[in-house]
């Protein structure tokens, strides 16, 4: 099926040419202020694909799709909310309103977990930009074209490298320093495409970004892994865009030259994978050898449901994808909205495991992404009868840490590592003394 109904051609729907939607008159007139205040901060864009064949427009507002990729109201406070809106009232100036969205935006956190001072790497004693290397055996490169997605994600982080505030952004002028690094980490077998979403890219850009990846000094580099949302935006990337072939063939050619090509499909919401071009994207790239695992962040109003994430595992395995992390968001950017405290966080990651066949158990979550690492919440447990989080790390700054639980007191409150405090009357956690905290 290379051409179908599915296929609009591309065309990315943003702030300044949303009144061509239909979608967005059919809404009230309050509803289409929300998102005109509301993305004058926080950047907005999405596709007709999206629009059309992932949200259910008979129950926007509510609907997880368009919480996902609408800007809502909540995102701001009252108090900024307002200020946006008396300047949209008023016709103030664009400069005005771009200033007052500048001081909201600064005041949300750009780089949360200290990516900014950590982890990035040198070679010869220049740091590398665009380059992030933390675990031992992976490097996660963001290349200078891939630092945008088909659509965005209202909760997400990146807002800084989108909104072209450029030393806020990281980003490799090319692969260059990446083989020259990875010749001197033989340690490293996993290189993982990031972005925004790699996979925005043209395939002749990014085969040159992976192709010197093959060379044999770097055969240490068993996998590489690109990251994306496209599978979930625009799923045509892998089926009818004019490169989508050419895509194809370049995994081939990394599975053919003995490399592992993992597709760490960001999904959110079964929808995403509820429709015949999603499929089909999925069915392409199993069938030139690709392994495609799930993983996504758990968002309130969009996926803070139990048999959402079921469903969404149970269609993953059907179509032969891995599930693999469900992720605590980060503390960062519209948080107060999006954010779900750990404990019912790992409530609905129970719940949802627990209905859900051993093939698709290969999930672990919640998992933070945070300075010290990637720490597991187990579950809940008592001791004394005083209920404690049960936590281990999957990734440690240090690897000595990996896999050793540790607890932390119950708070139903706390949202993060940092909002955690050890359990018996120590002070700290047995990482905390060699762990400098940022945010995290
Ligand atoms: C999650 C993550 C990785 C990859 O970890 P895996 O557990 O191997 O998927 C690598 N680097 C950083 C900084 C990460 O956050
Ligand atoms: S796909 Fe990822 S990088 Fe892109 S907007 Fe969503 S969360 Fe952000």
């Amino acid at each position: 099926m290379h051409q179908n109904e599915h296929s609009p051609p591309y065309q990315p729907i943003v702030r300044s040419n949303i009144d061509q939607l239909p979608q967005y008159h059919a809404l009230s007139p309050e509803q289409r202020q929300q998102i005109k205040v509301v993305s004058a901060v926080f950047p907005f864009r999405t596709n007709r694909y999206v629009v059309d064949h992932l949200i259910d427009w008979a129950d926007v507002p509510h609907d997880p799709m368009y919480q996902l990729t609408f800007p809502q109201q909540g995102m701001l406070s009252a108090h900024d909310y307002e200020t946006i809106a008396r300047l949209l009232r008023q016709n103030a100036p664009r400069d005005a309103v771009q200033q007052a969205a500048h001081e909201i935006r600064m005041r949300h956190n750009p780089h949360p977990a200290g990516q900014m001072t950590y982890n990035v790497p040198n070679l010869d004693g220049e740091p590398l930009p665009g380059l992030q290397h933390k675990y031992p055996e992976t490097v996660l490169f963001f290349p200078s074209k891939g630092q945008t997605c088909h659509a965005y994600c209202s909760y997400c982080f990146r807002w800084a490298q989108f909104i072209g505030v450029q030393d806020l952004r990281f980003a490799a002028k090319e692969s260059d320093g990446l083989v020259r690094y990875l010749r001197q980490h033989p340690e490293v077998t996993d290189v993982l495409f990031t972005g925004g979403d790699p996979a925005i890219m043209k395939t002749s850009a990014l085969r040159q970004y992976i192709e010197p990846l093959l060379a044999p000094e770097l055969d240490h580099v068993q996998s590489i892994r690109i990251g994306t949302k496209s599978l979930a935006y625009w799923p045509q990337r892998f089926v009818t865009d004019d490169d989508a072939d050419d895509l194809l063939h370049l995994f081939e050619e990394l599975i053919a030259a003995g490399r592992h090509v993992a597709i760490m499909g960001h999904y959110s919401h079964p929808r995403e994978l509820s429709t015949p071009v999603a499929e089909e994207a999925v069915r392409r790239l199993r069938d030139v050898g690709c392994e495609i695992r799930m993983q996504a962040p758990i968002i309130r109003h969009v996926n803070d449901d139990p048999h959402a994430w079921a469903s969404l595992w149970r269609r993953g395995v059907r179509l032969g994808l891995v599930p693999y992390y469900m992720f605590v968001s980060r503390d960062t950017g519209p948080k107060n909205y999006f954010e779900v405290p750990l404990a019912e966080s790992v409530k609905i990651f129970r719940k949802a495991y627990s209905q859900v066949s051993g093939l698709a158990r290969t999930v672990r979550g919640p998992v933070m992404s945070a300075t010290p690492g990637k720490v597991l919440i187990n579950g809940v447990a008592h001791i004394d009868s005083q209920p404690v989080f049960v936590l281990t790390f999957l990734q440690g700054r240090d690897p000595a840490w990996v896999g050793r639980p540790f607890f932390a007191r119950y708070d139903p409150e706390a949202t993060w590592l940092f909002d955690l405090q050890p359990t018996h009357g120590t002070k700290e956690f047995f990482f905390d003394a060699s762990t400098e905290y940022v945010s995290a």
